[in-house]
């Protein structure tokens, strides 16, 4: 199902001079009414005619949350003040907001992106929309709130939280779709079991969007079981107009993300320079039709991948994996990148292993992986452990490129943290 099929599937040479063209716009846009890019502009010696191909757009300055910050509340507009239409703030962080800025056609855009994204996993005007995201300076509720009400869907703006409101909604109203964060969604699927709900008895609900904060395949599967749904993946950051900028589409391997209004890079987040297709690195977002706040390069600090290959759906917009964490969680150990992710990975694929791990790194760059075996992970057999021991380290070595040294500990010796767990200790900065 297609919401604006023209757009989602143009082929790419009309989509890449689609993409020059608003690019060339943009930087037109900030050239004229951005002091910050002007300057930078100037510093680089760059004038917007120099733009000629994508290729340039390597020459255009990055934009980070500092730079957000630092022209807090309004120093990046590029519309005048009385022409802003909405004001969001970014989720989740301390001290400024970061201020973002919709005109009335972000504002629009916005919502069409999510219809867009919606429509790609099924949802038609029939459906009963729940949202349990958070209203407020946040985008995550808004925006969806918006999409769904432009397919023509009943919408119903829950929030988060109050989970005995919740299910009397989803009875009464018949919901077939919610929107929350996996940790809600998890919690909800307990709350039901708890209370004798069976969804696929007594509820209507069909799919579910979970977003906002990065979750595993485990999770989805969690999820999918205890509510009854089918689970879609999506990508959004408030930076560009909150969800809808990546969703799933029924093949659910990977996003596609709306090149039509996103020009997206992986780059290295260290180099700064851009990595091999497929290679995991950092996403960088240049906005193709903001308005009110356009940016430029914009350093999401998420990293991801890209699938390049054409989907089966017919989409011609390119896919992005799963975010596996920020780059503020890179390690470098003997000039090699690693993510704890990409151990984590590993070790929890192994049955033997348990859920408690930590990763040290001393003064001379060695890898310590110390990891909490599962109840039956330990026979008696010493030889066993110690030729697991070698087989865990090696299978380490062939994802990180180092090989770290492990060692096992039994069940329950590691300490339990609330909330985000430090699982890495890097004495080299101690
Ligand atoms: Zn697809």
């Amino acid at each position: 199902m297609f919401w604006d099929q023209q757009c989602e599937t143009l082929d790419r040479d009309t989509l890449e001079r689609l993409q020059l063209h608003r690019l060339q716009e943009t930087v037109r846009r900030v050239a004229a009414h951005v002091p910050f890019y002007r300057e930078k502009f100037a510093e680089l010696g760059l004038q917007p005619d120099d733009l000629r191909s994508l290729a340039d757009l390597r020459r255009l300055p990055f934009t980070t949350t500092a730079d957000l910050r630092a022209n807090y509340p309004t120093g990046l507009l590029a519309v005048p003040y009385d022409a802003t239409l909405r004001l969001h703030t970014s989720s989740g962080t301390t001290g400024k907001p970061k201020a973002l800025f919709f005109s009335r056609q972000d504002v629009d855009n916005a919502a069409e992106l999510c219809a867009r994204s919606f429509v790609m996993a099924g949802i038609t005007p029939k459906d009963v929309f729940q949202n349990m995201m958070t209203y407020g300076m946040f985008t995550g509720a808004l925006v969806t709130h918006y999409g769904a009400e432009k397919i023509g869907c009943l919408v119903i703006p829950a929030g988060p939280g109050n989970s005995e409101r919740q299910l009397l909604l989803m009875r009464d109203f018949r919901t077939t779709f919610i929107h929350l964060t996996p940790s809600y969604g998890l919690y909800l699927a307990t709350f039901l079991e708890k209370h004798n709900v069976d969804p696929r008895r007594d509820l209507a609900l069909r799919k579910a969007f979970v977003g906002a904060e990065p979750y595993t395949e485990e999770t989805r599967r969690k999820i999918e079981e205890g509510m009854g749904v089918d689970v879609y993946n999506s990508y959004g950051l408030s930076e560009m107009n909150g969800p809808g900028v990546a969703f799933e589409c029924e093949h659910k391997h990977g996003m596609h993300l709306w090149e039509d209004h996103f020009l997206i890079e992986i780059i290295d987040p260290q180099t700064a320079e851009p990595v091999a297709d497929g290679q995991p690195g950092e996403l960088v977002m240049t906005t193709l039709t903001r308005e009110a706040m356009p940016l430029l390069r914009y350093r999401t600090r998420d990293i991801t991948s890209l699938i390049p290959e054409p989907c089966r759906c017919g989409r011609t917009h390119r896919r992005l994996n799963r975010i596996t964490g920020r780059s503020d969680d890179m390690l470098i150990v003997r000039g090699v990148n690693i993510f704890p992710q990409q151990i984590e990975r590993i070790l929890m694929a192994e049955m033997r292993v348990g859920r408690n791990y930590l990763i040290l790194l001393n003064g001379l760059d060695e890898m310590t992986v110390k990891v909490e075996l599962a109840e039956a992970g330990f026979d008696g057999q010493v030889e066993h452990l110690m030729k697991f021991q070698s087989q865990l380290a090696e299978k380490l070595r062939a994802e990180i490129l180092i090989k770290p040294k492990v060692q096992f500990l039994p069940p329950g010796s590691l300490p339990i943290t609330e909330g985000k767990a430090q699982r890495v200790f890097d004495e080299r900065k101690m």
